[in-house]
């Protein structure tokens, strides 16, 4: 089908053909012909990269430009809430606006109520959900990315609770890889099925097994015998390949050692890019390695990077500098990253009690990755047979159909907050109330039988009405109390609200940051580090020496809890040299971490502090304790000791510009106010930007003129 026999609105398709777009892909056809512009619900079931995100920008726009109100679309990950949100930008040339909105979960954010287009994470429109704002009554459409997420244990019921809420009060259009029961979802959804297997580039699969590679129809070519081989030769013939591998550790060895392989086929200017690119990487044990691969036209890519390294391996990778990345599943969802090649090295990962085949469904979005639309006439996945034979692998990964998705309503953690939520929040006042709400869930659709569920939600019912998050009138009709509806909208396990709530009397008898990291850090929602048997003894010591700081007690060797109490020292001991001023990479170094873990880290601590200090004022709160836990709040968002409290309240100010600012002797924004714009000038990391900025938060006029920034290296330096 042509863009110009669409039958959406002209300015659309004028945008579209502005983009290179002429003709839909034949699934994008059909599932613009199925309802779905017409306002009926979609279950699109189509591979990666074949053009879902454009149906639903199609459906979206249209429907904005014609009846108005808004479009929320959902992702998995913030950092496609970015990308997504970059690429619906293009939409405002025709009069919509575009917002993006992921941290935060404590806020009904007004403003979105001016944007047309919201990209949202699901938590965090289940969290706007829980706070009632206003403009969601404007929501006529919903699209829900990457939908066969409802099948992942722990995220899962968010998705599928915002879909039970919003079914019948928006159009839904739910965007799927290829799973193996697409039909139910459609059904449950009451949408229109669209599956295809139509791919814009063509795939060939194959297995790998010492040196022979067998192809999906028969073929057979022959390589030298290790894996390497379908790297480097990717890499002679100009293109590029991706590996996907089980562990962060194997994708940091698995990109060294082809680098070193890469690396004589790189050309002299390919060479000196790559060294300017690594030369942009900040130094941490984790970039040393990253900076020796990238030389080598090889990178990593995994959940410890931060995003700055991220984004600057995917633009190098697109661009064709970086040859090959290795990287660990979490690329295979979502980003989009297509290469020529894509090696698949582990079809086995470790969770948890042993190894497990790592499910179709997974294997096949991985495999969907390769081939570039626009540059490659097809693509090449490759399993390599390693711990399974080549016969088994091609049946189940190839020949193989996905898993069918199972709801997770069930999962222990996300039913209790669910349950709360729909009491305190959406208005649930019985338990036959509750049980007809969960009726319409997929859980109920595809179980049939609710009695299981049912069982569960009285479980969660008695706990929350023992630990009073909700009472019971005479009528046994549910009331919501204070402490309940503040829990479900700070967006937090009723658990962990249960147990902050247990330790305030202990906290204001011995305020300190040991005990309350420590106490953060055994809450269901923290990510809790884990501690390897080589540390347990330290950090056992380390218990006993604090003992006095703690608010639980240290359990004995033989109780379950005990290694998990370790980790949860060792994450104490994180925070506790964060807030210290410890430099991150000695940090990194110490407990061995990645950039992106001490991040998530820090970030989870930051809610859990907020959401402890906002549970503590519901009970009576004395101020001295409100204010040390906000002092200590602070001093975990930015890293410093107490000393740098003041400075790190100015706009701009975070640990390492406060540090250098109190060490040259401006320790008040009082010192601060008073001080020459010259001298402060002279201060590390104080350029004029940063100083009109200070001065404007102060009210302060005072001329800001650049000084001429200090170069190191030049032939004037050299020469002094
Ligand atoms: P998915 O959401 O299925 O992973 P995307 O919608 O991101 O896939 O599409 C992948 C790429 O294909 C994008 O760069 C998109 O602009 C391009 N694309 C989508 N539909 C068409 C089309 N009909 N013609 C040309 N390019 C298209």
């Amino acid at each position: 089908m042509k863009v110009d026999e669409l039958p959406v609105d002209e300015r659309l398709k004028a945008v579209l053909k502005e983009r290179g777009i002429e003709e839909l892909y034949p699934p994008q056809a059909e599932a613009l012909k199925s309802g779905a512009l017409e306002g009926r619900n979609l279950v699109l079931a189509i591979p990666t990269a074949s053009g879902k995100t454009l149906v639903s920008e199609i459906v979206m726009v249209n429907k904005l430009i014609q009846e108005g109100g808004k479009a929320v679309y959902l992702v998995p990950l913030k950092a496609l809430a970015e990308e997504k949100y970059r690429e619906f930008k293009e939409w405002e040339k025709l009069g919509l606006k575009v917002a993006a909105t992921t941290g935060d979960y404590d806020s009904t954010d007004d403003w979105l109520g001016r944007y047309d287009i919201i990209v949202a994470t699901a938590e965090k429109f289940d969290s706007l959900l829980r706070h009632g704002a206003r403009w969601i009554n404007d929501v006529k459409l919903v699209v829900a990315d990457e939908v066969h997420l409802i099948g992942s244990y722990d995220r899962g019921a968010t998705l599928e609770m915002i879909l039970t809420h919003m079914l019948g009060r928006a159009q839904i259009l739910a965007l799927s890889a290829t799973v193996g029961n697409a039909e139910e979802l459609a059904e449950w959804l009451d949408a229109s099925l669209v599956v295809s297997d139509w791919r814009p580039v063509q795939l060939r699969r194959g297995v790998f097994h010492l040196g022979t590679l067998i192809w999906e129809d028969g073929k057979v070519e022959s390589y030298p015998e290790n894996w390497y081989s379908l790297v480097v030769d990717a890499v002679k013939r100009g293109k590029g390949a991706l590996v996907f591998v089980n562990t962060r550790r194997s994708a940091e060895k698995e990109a060294l050692a082809l680098s070193k392989l890469v690396s004589s086929h790189l050309t002299k200017p390919e060479k000196r890019a790559l060294e300017s690119l690594a030369s942009q990487l900040e130094d941490n044990p984790t970039s040393e390695k990253l900076k020796r691969a990238l030389r080598g036209g090889v990178a990593f890519h995994h959940a410890g990077l931060s995003r700055v390294e991220r984004t600057l391996i995917e633009d190098a990778f697109r661009e064709g500098l970086i040859k090959v990345i290795t990287a660990t599943p979490t690329l295979s969802a979502g980003v989009n990253l297509p290469s020529f090649r894509v090696i698949i090295r582990d079809t086995k990962r470790y969770a948890g009690f042993g190894w497990t085949d790592i499910p179709v469904l997974e294997i096949q979005q991985m495999m969907g990755r390769a081939g570039r639309p626009r540059y490659d006439k097809y693509g090449e996945a490759i399993i390599v047979a390693r711990t399974d034979e080549p016969g088994k692998l091609m049946e189940r990964y190839i020949r193989g159909k996905p898993e069918k998705l199972f709801s997770m309503l069930a999962n222990e953690q996300a039913f209790r907050s669910q349950v709360l939520a729909l009491i305190t929040n959406f208005g649930i006042r019985s338990f036959p109330e509750l049980v007809r709400f969960l009726e319409r869930t997929f859980y109920a659709h595809q179980r049939k039988d609710l009695s299981s569920l049912e069982y569960k939600a009285k479980e969660v019912v008695y706990f929350l009405i023992e630990n009073e998050f909700i009472d019971l009138d005479l009528e046994d009709r549910f009331i919501p109390l204070p402490f309940g509806k503040r829990t479900s909208q700070l967006y937090i396990d009723p658990l962990t609200a249960k147990k902050f709530k247990d330790a305030f009397p202990a906290i204001e008898r011995n305020p300190n940051p040991f005990g309350i990291f420590q106490l953060i850090a055994s809450t269901p929602d923290m990510a809790t580090l884990t501690a390897r048997r080589r540390e347990m003894e330290d950090y056992l010591d380390l218990a006993y020496e604090l003992e006095d700081k703690l608010y639980a007690s240290i359990p004995y060797y033989e109780d379950s809890r005990f290694q998990g109490f370790l980790g949860q020292v060792k994450t104490a001991k994180v925070l506790l040299d964060w807030i210290n001023e410890v430099p991150e990479a000695r940090i990194y170094e110490t407990y061995s971490i990645d950039p992106g873990d001490l991040y998530r880290l820090l970030e989870l601590a930051d809610w859990l502090m907020y959401s402890l200090i906002e549970l503590y004022k519901l009970f009576e709160p004395k101020e001295e304790i409100l204010n040390y836990l906000r002092d200590l709040h602070l001093r975990l968002r930015h890293g410093v000791r107490e000393e740098l409290l003041e400075l790190v309240r100015l706009p701009n100010i975070g640990r390492k510009r406060a540090r250098a600012l109190y060490n040259a002797g401006f320790r008040s924004v009082e010192a601060i106010a008073n001080a020459k714009p010259a001298e402060l000038l002279a201060v590390e990391g104080i350029g004029a930007k940063i100083l009109d900025g200070i001065y404007r938060h102060l009210g302060i006029e005072k001329r800001v003129t650049e000084e001429k920034p200090k170069r190191k290296g030049t032939l004037e330096d050299f020469l002094r």
